[in-house]
């Protein structure tokens, strides 16, 4: 019998540049999932990047809410891709269930915020991250957009406008929307604290830490006195200002595909005391690949 036909890529024929969109570039769009927000998906719909370069890859836990997430999410995924208009059609969609460890408990925002829930669900996030991307880049993949199950809002024009700095990675900054009850109107506040740049107090701080420890940003009982991007912003900066940044959340984050290919990824372990999105930038770092931030460039997080 004659073999099976081999398929060939030329890795240098997929490009990486600063405007995919004239060289139709794939996207990978890629979403852990444990709740689902049909405003999320919504914003999804409004992204003026052609739909038909997209693949949406997700993972959900095995949880109830999980299995709820995932009903919610194949009827959206339905309606879209089978009765909705073309244009709003992605290339295709590919959804993981998580198959480690036993499952996180649902939590609310306060208790998952709690800094001694934070390694573990950090290293489960870790976990997560990593199953998803790696059972879903493929050969093709020019970009990779890791876009949290809340990020409820954004430019239609993300992908494009943060492709356009041609960064090997690069985060805008994540607010949320509230009411303020001072103002009597609504306001907003930053919300992403992984965004970050390295201080001395931080880097003395892990000198005296154990191999397995890790330092988090955000809490006050660990000051580390990094410059956090959430702060950088201004109301009258530029969007397009980048800063260098040590640290990264995975709210919104978009990476060259070859960042992931040389193996960056999330470390569900201590890596230079940073786990994570955290510890991902650093290991994109380590092979020469610095991260940037928007400070002025903002997406919104779902309030809870
Ligand atoms: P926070 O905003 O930093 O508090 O983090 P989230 O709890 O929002 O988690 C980040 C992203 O991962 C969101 O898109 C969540 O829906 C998703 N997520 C949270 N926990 C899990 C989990 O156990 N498994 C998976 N697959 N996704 C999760
Ligand atoms: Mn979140």
């Amino acid at each position: 019998p004659k073999a099976p036909p081999v398929a060939h890529y030329n890795l240098n024929n997929v490009t990486i540049t600063s405007d995919p969109l004239s060289n139709r570039e794939n996207i990978l769009l890629l979403t852990p999932m444990a709740r689902f927000y049909q405003q999320y998906w919504d914003n999804l719909l409004k992204l003026s990047y052609p739909h038909e370069l997209i693949t949406l890859g997700f993972i959900l836990p095995k949880t109830k809410e999980g299995n709820a997430a995932t009903t919610e999410l194949q009827k959206q995924i339905a309606k879209t891709q089978k009765s909705g208009p073309e244009k709003d059609r992605f290339k295709s969609i590919i959804i993981l269930r998580q198959d480690f460890d036993p499952p996180l408990q649902s939590q609310d925002e306060a208790e998952r915020h709690k800094i001694q829930n934070q390694k573990i669900r950090r290293a489960a996030m870790a976990k997560a991250r990593n199953s998803l991307l790696f059972t879903t880049l493929g050969p093709a993949t020019s970009w990779v957009l890791w876009l949290d199950a809340d990020v409820i809002e954004t430019p239609s024009d993300l992908i494009q406008d943060l492709a356009a700095h041609n960064k090997p990675v690069i985060a805008p900054n994540c607010f949320q929307r509230f009411y303020n009850p001072e103002k009597k109107a609504m306001d907003e506040r930053p919300y992403d604290f992984n965004n970050w740049q390295d201080s001395p107090t931080a880097v003395e701080l892990a000198k005296k830490m154990g191999p397995d420890d890790i330092l988090l940003e955000g809490y006050a009982d660990m000051a580390t006195y990094r410059a956090l991007m959430a702060y950088m912003h201004k109301t009258d900066g530029l969007r397009q200002e980048t800063v260098p940044l040590d640290g990264v959340g995975g709210a919104a984050l978009l990476v060259k595909a070859d960042v992931h290919r040389d193996g960056a990824m999330f470390p569900p372990f201590s890596f230079y005391h940073l786990i994570e999105t955290e510890g991902f930038a650093k290991m994109a770092k380590r092979l020469g690949w610095q991260p940037f931030g928007l400070p002025n460039y903002k997406v919104y997080h779902y309030n809870e």
